[in-house]
């Protein structure tokens, strides 16, 4: 358990954050392929902005599972310890990020 972190006000930003996540999940428009309708440009504008938005809920989703799993891992004790090396995450990267899981190093590791 991390005593230099201020727990209480780190989960209620991941409540708050999941809860705003939640209100933004909207069902996904399907694409209207009426020819007469609309023309081809237009057609395929729409399914680019599905592409685009199906790409933020994808998001969203992965940052609502982060979220999940962070409160999770306070539940535990667990909170605040890289998921990949068990080291301390920095206090001023989980400030900025209550949600991140790993340490700023294993972060750039994985993004490479
Ligand atoms: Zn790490």
């Amino acid at each position: 358990m991390r005593k230099d972190l201020d727990l209480k006000d780190l989960e209620q930003r991941l409540k708050k954050r999941r809860e705003r996540l939640a209100k933004a999940r909207r069902p996904i428009d399907p694409v209207v392929l009426d020819q007469s309708r609309i023309g081809r440009l237009t057609r395929m504008d729409a399914m680019q902005q599905q592409a685009m938005s199906s790409a933020a809920a994808r998001l969203a989703q992965m940052e609502e599972s982060r979220i999940n799993t962070a409160l999770q891992r306070m539940a535990d004790g667990d909170y605040g310890y890289c998921v990949q090396c068990e080291e301390e995450i920095a206090q001023k990267r989980l400030e900025a990020d209550p949600s991140a899981l790993t340490c700023i190093r294993c972060a750039r590791s994985l993004e490479q």
